[in-house]
């Protein structure tokens, strides 16, 4: 079979290749990868971290949306037979068909990666680490503590999930082409048990959300704006000894957690 030329990187889908073999080393090293394990990454593009992962690990499945490279990566399929090359939106990929214990690994296309980041967590019982290369700015949000404006929605659930890290920032000049924005590989190890049923995890999304919803608010005025009771609000409050006039990102995972539970 005569290989195709590299097709041109596309921006629409977040086509910006790693060219630094360090950096998919540290990647790599970082997922603490043994033989027996099945990794799931999303993007393999050019093949550059899915090559090293086919190296490390028993079983790869690779998901990737431009069937240009998927087609070009089908061409280089003798060089790592244990990968499954898949041709997929991964948003859509069902991620739930993988086996118990996949680790996930990923230069993830930044344009979806938090709705990404929300389906793999949601997951989680499956995937006991996940090491994504995000945007720094993302990643900041990700591990971001009460009280900063990085703090949100995202930084409570997913911390709710998972045990998170950013390990190391990757310049631009390791891309080609260069991304606009900053980069940082971050990993996390998922907790699989919090002790919600699934309905509760629902309305503890749906809390975090809506306290969330209108930052300069009070916690107090924006849960009423989002349609939760005012009497059921103060007397959740009340009862964890709350003060009404604070505001959502003065509260900690925790207090999330308790707030949900009390206002049930
Ligand atoms: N892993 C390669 C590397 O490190 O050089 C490529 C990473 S590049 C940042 C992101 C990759 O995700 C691209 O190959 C892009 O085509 C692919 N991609 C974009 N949207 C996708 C989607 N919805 N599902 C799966 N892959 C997607």
């Amino acid at each position: 079979m005569s290989i195709p030329d590299l097709p041109p990187p596309l921006k629409r889908l977040g086509q910006n290749f790693l060219i630094d073999p360090n950096i998919v080393r540290k990647i790599v090293a970082l997922a603490e990868l043994t033989p027996s394990d099945h990794v799931l990454e999303i993007g393999p593009g050019r093949g550059i971290l899915t090559e090293a992962l086919s190296q490390a690990v028993g079983h790869v499945t690779a998901v990737e949306l431009d069937p240009r490279l998927h087609a070009y990566l089908e061409t280089r399929q003798a060089e790592f037979p244990n990968v499954e090359l898949v041709c997929a939106d991964a948003l859509a990929y069902p991620v739930e068909h993988l086996p118990m214990g996949t680790v996930v690994v990923a230069n993830l296309p930044y344009y979806i990666s938090t709705p990404l980041l929300f389906r793999l967590l949601d997951q989680r019982g499956r995937f006991p680490r996940l090491v994504l290369m995000l945007q720094s700015e993302v990643a900041d949000r990700l591990v971001a503590k009460p009280g900063g404006s990085d703090y949100g929605v995202l930084s409570v659930m997913a911390q709710y999930a998972a045990d998170i890290t950013k390990s190391f920032r990757v310049s631009a000049e390791c891309f080609r082409p260069r991304p606009d924005v900053a980069s940082a590989v971050v990993l996390l190890r998922t907790k699989a048990h919090r002790g919600l049923s699934q309905e509760e995890e629902v309305a503890f999304r749906a809390l975090v959300k809506a306290a969330f919803a209108h930052r300069r608010k009070t916690l107090v005025n924006s849960l009423r704006d989002e349609g939760y009771e005012l009497p059921r609000i103060t007397e959740a409050l009340q009862r964890l000894e709350m003060a009404p006039t604070r505001r959502a990102e003065t509260l900690s995972v925790e207090d999330f957690l308790r707030l949900a539970a009390s206002i049930g």
